[in-house]
């Protein structure tokens, strides 16, 4: 089994949050990331875990970043740690790498790689209730016994409710590594157990450096367009130009969608269809009031319509993000979004709005 699991990468803008946290949560058991997605939480999650569990280290207080030679590295790096204990949601497994080293949940994994489409978002209560009997066991190797929980916001109301009083009272040797995009929509309970750490957005520069050299022709310039794109989120980045995104594509996209032309966007997922025109929507209303656009370049972006306008479709369109994982006819559903769009992007600012 172990030979499914390859080290988890460590980014190279987490290094430094990496060193910094592994000080300053020194002595917390229980630490909750937060923070955008697409800029390696997960990932981030695991190398902290890593570096509690790490045997290199004279004491687990005097912990940096996981050695990556010690047996408790090798361990890791091969699924098979005995006092690491990883809860994804199984949809998610596959994805991260991960699953299959969970004995909890591998063999369910395994079975279900085949019909890929029933897999769960969610973390269940059988997952905590596993994590509630893991940690009432003394560490097998002596260091510490740590939990990654991989995204928080995941867990049902029962799970979350199973997993506060272990969260709040750990046995000794048990430290948690809660992770998720969005602490909004976490149980207050939970958040006030654990210490709060946010894992800052990687600097421009260097995550454009790294977006360049993932692609077949390595361009700087394209790398800053998609990052922007992205919003400044490398994994996400990756994952468009992956989709088929290309900078020039992006670049034509708002002026495309007015004409009614061909996009890129036809042949994506629903749930991005509908977030890159959200970022459109914001560009343009940004441009209006005479802020400088986010995820465009101003000059890409057509004369904005009158704002009002602008806060209608944004409105619609947030809506139709909270469900954009409804089995709606996909193409169809698209077409209309861009039919609306074309129309919204096709009213004229008038001088009035203009002069605003
Ligand atoms: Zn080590």
């Amino acid at each position: 089994m172990s030979e499914a699991i390859a080290t988890t990468p460590l980014w190279p803008w987490l290094k430094e949050p990496l060193a910094a946290a592994i000080q300053q949560l020194a002595t917390h058991h229980a630490v909750l990331l937060h923070g955008a997605q697409g800029i390696g939480q997960f990932e981030f999650a695991m190398h902290l875990a890593r570096s509690w569990l790490c045997e290199g280290h004279p004491t687990p207080q005097g912990a940096g970043i996981a050695c990556g030679r010690c047996p408790s590295c090798h361990l890791i790096d091969a699924g098979s740690h005995p006092d690491l204990m990883v809860i994804l949601p199984e949809a998610l497994q596959a994805a991260l790498g991960w699953g299959a080293a969970s004995a909890e949940v591998s063999e369910k994994a395994e079975k279900s790689e085949a019909k890929s489409k029933k897999l769960s978002n969610e973390i269940k209560v059988e997952s905590v209730r596993a994590v509630v009997q893991f940690s009432q066991h003394t560490a097998s190797r002596g260091r510490a016994k740590v939990i990654v929980l991989h995204p928080a916001e995941r867990m049902n109301l029962i799970a979350a409710n199973t997993l506060l009083k272990t969260l709040e009272e750990p046995p000794g040797q048990v430290r948690f590594v809660l992770s998720g995009a969005t602490l909004d929509e976490l149980l207050p309970t939970i958040r006030s157990r654990c210490q709060a750490w946010q894992l800052p957005v990687p600097d421009t520069d260097s995550a454009a450096q790294w977006l360049a050299e993932q692609m077949d022709k390595p361009s700087l310039n394209d790398a800053q367009v998609i990052l922007a794109a992205a919003g400044g989120q490398p994994l996400t980045a990756r994952d468009h130009i992956q989709l088929g995104l290309d900078a020039s594509a992006w670049l034509s996209l708002p002026k495309a969608v007015q004409q009614g032309q061909p996009t890129p966007l036809t042949q994506w997922p629903l749930p991005l269809v509908v977030d890159a025109l959200q970022k459109l929507c914001h560009d343009l209303a940004r441009v209006s009031v005479g802020s400088e656009p986010r995820y465009f370049p101003a000059s890409a972006l057509p004369t904005p319509p009158e704002l009002n306008l602008l806060t209608t479709w944004s409105q619609e369109l947030r809506k139709l993000s909270r469900h954009a994982e409804h089995p709606w006819n996909q193409n169809l559903k698209i077409e209309t979004l861009l039919l609306q769009a074309r129309a919204i992007l096709r009213v004229r600012a008038n001088s009035k709005a203009r002069a605003a």
